[in-house]
């Protein structure tokens, strides 16, 4: 027995002397990634406060498994999404900007625009890729693209996608997650949205008049008390057994069916929150948001349990800002607050959302990076940390990597930008037809229905609660042509205004 700790100690000594082999042998083996993606969470809606203060959001909601991650790896202040869901999708998988792959709106029916884009007052919408994203160059109203999870596949990784998936129209080829290279598809399809998230209801299948959002897939749960984000976990960890059993790299994309509407209660969280003086659907709400939590910590438990967690990147992220324009308790269009407005909206509470990352070995844990990121930049992040080749994909790819602002290196990102030639549905305030650009601490948005501008810095005014286009007009317009060029560059759409029948100018020209 003496001689065996003698050995293994000689062997430790070794290794240490000669560079470490445990170190050698991680960077030969290529880390797995988790992606945990949100939908409709806002800004506010976790316990980790992301502004420079605690607020009465972070003290309300219950999120111990982000402030596990954000203490171990990097929070992201400025990161941002598209309004909507659909948009922030596309953009994640295929890198492109929203203006660049069309898919501005979120997607469902094939083949047709929005009921709500159709018969507007003022503006006719254009021709968008209603369709989702094109795996072939032939489907029409299609961004045609070669997605993440299909290079990834190419690259040895073993890709799961488990909930939500929301990436093309009814009956194309990309309503289906398979389609885009992923190995396994959990309860993911078309529709953006459960028609329920009991089990109990058999989530909704059976239910007449809900079959288009009912979840398939999770026959194994009907009639059970058990919410959708649990049996999506459940499922999470058993589908992980196959490439942890093979030792191959994986790729996670666990992007839950929550918080999006219903908002429906978790059970096992909802009381405490009707304790603490919550209204409904506030409490039910703040119920899902524990729900969602709970399935990160058991996805970080199975990597710690399996040893796994050194060589696995974890990224956090949601698609939009959280709700606010409709089905929650309380005023109206506070709900993310200090960020004005939110989901369909262009003020910083439709777009602003909540990101962490953790790269074990390389990122600082409880670090803070002000840098502003977007939605598209996961693209070519992820391909960079599984060393998969980027090059000769069909679309131009918009994003840029932040791999050095993980590895503390500075980076100028450059500006972000947004359009959203569409109508969503509901009203309030930045909830419409826009384009808009982010430069540094500047924001500049174009409304496109009466063609004005609006300017703000939002270090200072972070609500957005003054216009300052009048006050710095070599600002605005050094923006406004930031703005036009990228959308000339990428030939965005511009509705058509019905009363001069001409389309709507770009942000530089009406400045002329
Ligand atoms: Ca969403």
């Amino acid at each position: 027995m003496i001689e065996v700790k003698k050995a293994i100690t000689l062997v430790i000594l070794l290794c240490s002397f000669f560079t470490g082999c445990t170190e050698k042998n991680k960077i030969q083996q290529p880390p797995n990634v988790v992606l945990f993606f949100v939908d409709d969470m806002g800004w506010q809606d976790t316990s980790v406060p992301f502004w420079d203060r605690l607020t009465q959001f972070n003290k309300t909601y219950k999120t111990p498994n982000m402030e596990r991650l954000a203490q171990k790896g990097i929070k992201f202040t400025n990161a941002y999404a598209t309004p909507v869901c659909s948009p922030t999708r596309v953009s994640l998988m295929t890198g492109m900007n929203a203006a660049r792959h069309r898919v501005t709106n979120w997607t469902l029916k094939p083949d047709q625009m929005q009921p709500m884009e159709l018969n507007h007052a003022v503006l006719e919408f254009p021709e968008w890729n209603y369709n989702g994203i094109g795996l072939d160059s032939l489907t029409p109203h299609a961004a045609y693209a070669e997605p993440l999870p299909k290079l990834l596949a190419e690259n040895g990784y073993y890709t799961i996608h488990a909930g939500k998936a929301h990436f093309g129209a009814i009956g194309y080829p990309s309503s289906n997650p398979i389609n885009l290279g992923f190995d396994v598809n959990i309860a993911g399809h078309a529709a953006g949205a459960p028609a329920s998230y009991l089990g109990s209801d058999n989530f909704g299948n059976g239910i007449a008049g809900k079959e288009v959002w009912a979840v398939p897939g999770l026959e194994k749960y009907y009639g059970q008390d058990i919410f959708l984000t649990e049996a999506l976990t459940t499922e999470v960890l058993t589908a992980l057994e196959t490439p942890v059993n093979k030792k191959q790299p994986f790729f996670l994309y666990f992007a839950l069916y929550g918080i999006h509407t219903p908002l429906m209660e978790n059970n096992r969280f909802v009381n405490s929150y009707r304790e603490m003086g919550l209204e409904e659907p506030e409490a039910r709400y703040a119920s899902m948001i524990e729900s969602m939590d709970e399935a990160l910590g058991k996805v970080m438990d199975y990597l710690e349990a399996k040893q796994l967690e050194e060589n696995t990147i974890i990224l956090f992220m949601s698609d939009n800002g959280g709700l606010s324009a409709s089905s929650r308790g309380g005023e109206k269009h506070t709900h993310n607050s200090p960020l004005k407005s939110g989901k369909g909206s262009i003020y910083e509470g439709g777009i602003r959302v909540p990101m962490l990352t953790y790269w074990p070995g390389i990122t600082t844990p409880n670090s803070t990076e002000h840098t502003p990121v977007i939605i598209e930049d996961f693209f070519p992040s992820v391909l960079e940390m599984t060393q998969t080749n980027l090059k000769n994909t069909v679309q131009t790819v918009d994003g840029k990597s932040f791999v050095p602002l993980l590895k503390g290196e500075p980076k100028e990102r450059g500006a972000l930008f947004w359009h959203y030639p569409n109508a969503w549905g509901s009203t309030g305030p930045g909830i419409g037809s826009y384009s808009a650009v982010r430069d540094g601490d500047w924001k500049l948005i174009y409304f496109h229905q009466d063609q004005k501008l609006e300017l703000y810095h939002l270090p200072t005014d972070i609500g957005e609660q003054k216009n300052i286009v009048e006050v710095n007009p070599e600002k605005a317009r050094a923006l406004a042509e930031k703005l036009t060029i990228h959308l000339q560059q990428v030939a965005a759409q511009m509705p058509v205004n019905k009363i001069t029948q001409k389309p709507v100018p770009l942000p530089l020209s009406i400045l002329q």
